[in-house]
């Protein structure tokens, strides 16, 4: 009976772990299309500012040295972000041991072991299911 809970329960824990795992990747992904659409919105701003300086024949470098330093900010946390998302990623491996060729395979056939990422048995040469 024992055997059995533990086993319900670390199910259980899997599907949590792949949930929110991929909830917490999601999050991640949406911030950064937001920050890659503020980033399109600063860098469109650059465009009006220069111009309406030029137009005007005033020094438009404050602004822009300002607006520049803002998008650098957001690739900076783009960045951070998609380390988040590969940091997820393993994580999830290590908890769910889902490595692909981690979990063996056995041959129909001979009844060889085979690693996981193998499509043929490497004893007789069978395809694996
Ligand atoms: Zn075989």
């Amino acid at each position: 009976m024992a055997t059995l809970k533990e086993s319900l329960s670390k199910g259980i824990t899997a599907i949590n772990v792949k949930t929110s795992s991929f909830m917490e990747e999601s999050k991640c992904k949406t911030y950064i299309l937001t920050l890659e659409k503020e980033i399109q919105a600063l860098k469109a701003n650059i465009g009006e500012i220069v111009y309406a300086k030029s137009v005007a024949n005033e020094p438009y470098d404050e602004p822009v040295t300002q607006l520049i330093q803002q998008i650098q900010g957001k690739y900076e946390e783009i960045e951070q972000q998609k380390k988040a998302i590969e940091q997820l990623a393993v994580e999830q491996r290590q908890i769910l041991g889902t490595d692909q060729a981690s979990v063996m395979k056995y041959c129909a056939n001979c009844g060889a072991e085979n690693a996981g990422n193998y499509k043929f048995c490497c004893k007789c040469g069978t395809p694996l299911g």
